[in-house]
């Protein structure tokens, strides 16, 4: 059996593909294993699907390798652009299915994962936009040659993504991946298979040929590593932990030196000046860090505020977090549902027992909400020093700490005291203040009177131990693509 009858709250029932995604087909893994996958609202096992293997890797990337040589290098870019479209098309009429099972898998709240696969389609669809636009050029060198430099798809490309947006992840590594003329194996990870396998039903509804999209699932460090380590695979993406990040870079030089991006891990300050408007700054700072509940790479969770309003900002961003409502994906108001899994769960609670332990102040939060499921109220550390791990280290929950500064100078070098350069927000209502300290700051984005305007149109990534390479954007397209020179050298008879 590679599907089963599932049942979200929001659409009824329907039918769950738990196959991996090979050829265009569901399959079994040739192992057999299964693993099971949680519902982490309430701890139960939504239904189990089909385990990759290094087997299985094997298998998926003949596939991409046969698509890679055959049928696809003969597919024009202008029709590799109209599958992404009308991949992007069927994405939007799916829109509640897809954020159903979202929501169910991962937990985050139901109208969010709408977003997010509205955000999908909207990055497919760009990307389908930019296949056919793909230029090399012509360069001069001496009137006896003729040279051109020709951008080339890299070959069969490992995705490698994480469980805090699995769908848009998605996306964002598929869309320049095949854009670009690259077939591709993705790997979901094990906490949140379900809503790529019901995309991949839409791969093949959108016509792509076989093994131009492979979609598995299984573990990291199985199915994972045997992507990182594949002497076939000639390009590897990955979205998730720096210590992780470090181990893909590893395993690919020492296999075949694939090329490697990496989007990582984040520790981002959230800066607030006397002068920002403070009722919009409440809203983002706490948007910044409870959005997505705290599993963003991104997250805000490092903020300092001007000692002139620290302790109006501070009560009244106590009380702003505290009307977060915290609970079941699926009720209308919900903006914070459980924590993914309950090993991340552990991992918060040990951040915020540490915290506690080093002497910072709880200011709310700091406890399990309920009884079942992974919830964790929104927590404020104060009276922290920067050398504390809840300062330093990313906790990937609903926790931040908040401090106050005193003056430009000291707030860039607070700001930029880590190892990590994801991200950043500073705001302000002097532009002066505001484009010195986005300059100043060593972060791959920085928002400005704002946070978390992730863009499809907006390169995104790390700085430092944040990364390497960009998503979305242009600039994702340059990770897919190779430069090849030509250089031609014109007969005699031309110029004699
Ligand atoms: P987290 O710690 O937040 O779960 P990870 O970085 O461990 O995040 O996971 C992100 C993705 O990396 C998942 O798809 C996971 O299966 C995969 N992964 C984990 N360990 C490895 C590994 N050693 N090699 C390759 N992929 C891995």
């Amino acid at each position: 059996m590679t599907s089963v009858q599932l049942k979200t709250p929001a659409t009824g029932e329907y039918t769950q593909p738990t196959g991996l995604f090979i050829n265009n087909e569901f399959v079994k893994g040739v192992d057999g294993k299964t693993f099971d996958v949680i519902n982490p609202s309430d701890e139960s096992v939504i239904c189990s699907v089909h385990e990759a293997t290094e087997k299985d890797v094997d298998i998926a990337v003949k596939a991409a390798r046969a698509a890679f040589d055959g049928e696809w290098r003969r597919v024009t870019p202008e029709q590799r652009g109209k599958y992404l479209r009308k991949l992007a098309d069927l994405f939007e009429a799916n829109v509640e299915k897809l954020g159903a099972v979202e929501a169910l898998d991962n937990g985050k709240a139901f109208s969010i994962a709408k977003n997010d696969v509205a955000g999908g389609a909207a990055c497919l669809r760009y990307y389908g936009g930019w296949a056919d636009k793909i230029e090399g050029k012509v360069v001069d060198t001496t009137p006896d040659t003729f040279n051109y430099v020709r951008k080339e798809p890299i070959g069969v490309c490992g995705q490698i993504i994480p469980w805090n947006f699995p769908i848009l992840m998605w996306c964002w590594k598929i869309g320049p991946a095949v854009a670009a003329g690259n077939t591709v194996i993705i790997k979901t990870a094990e906490q949140t298979p379900l809503s790529a396998l019901v995309a991949a039903e839409l791969i093949k509804e959108a016509g792509f040929p076989p093994g131009v999209i492979n979609v598995i699932s299984g573990f990291g460090k199985v199915a994972g590593a045997a992507i990182s380590s594949h002497m076939e695979i000639d390009k590897v993406a990955f979205t998730g932990s720096t210590v992780v990040g470090r181990q893909i870079m590893k395993a690919a030089a020492d296999s075949n030196l694939k090329k490697v991006t990496l989007e990582l891990g984040g520790k981002s300050p959230n800066i607030v000046f006397d002068d920002a408007d403070i009722d919009n700054a409440i809203s983002w700072v706490n948007f910044g860090i409870y959005f997505n509940h705290g599993q963003c790479c991104c997250a805000g969770s490092r903020i300092y505020v001007q000692e002139g309003i620290y302790e109006k900002f501070l009560q009244r961003f106590k009380e702003r977090a505290a009307k977060n409502v915290v609970g079941d994906p699926f009720h209308a108001d919900t903006f914070q549902g459980p924590q993914v899994s309950q090993l991340q769960y552990d991992r918060i609670m040990s951040y915020i027992e540490h915290g506690k332990e080093s002497g910072a102040t709880v200011e709310i939060g700091g406890t399990r909400k309920g009884d079942k499921g992974y919830f964790i109220e929104p927590t404020i550390f104060s009276n922290v020093t920067d050398d504390m791990k809840i300062v330093q280290e990313e906790i990937f929950g609903p926790v931040c700490s908040i401090s106050k500064f005193k003056t430009k100078a000291d707030v860039i070098a607070l700001g930029n005291n880590t190892t990590y350069g994801l991200a950043a927000a500073v705001h302000t209502t002097n532009l002066n203040t505001a484009i010195e300290v986005a300059n100043s700051l060593k972060a791959g984005t920085v928002w400005v009177n704002a946070y978390n305007m992730l863009h499809h149109q907006l390169p995104f990534g790390g700085y430092k131990e944040s990364g390497i390479g960009r998503e979305l954007g242009e600039d994702a397209l340059e990770n897919y693509l190779q430069t090849k020179t030509v250089s031609i050298r014109l007969a005699d008879a031309l110029f004699g």
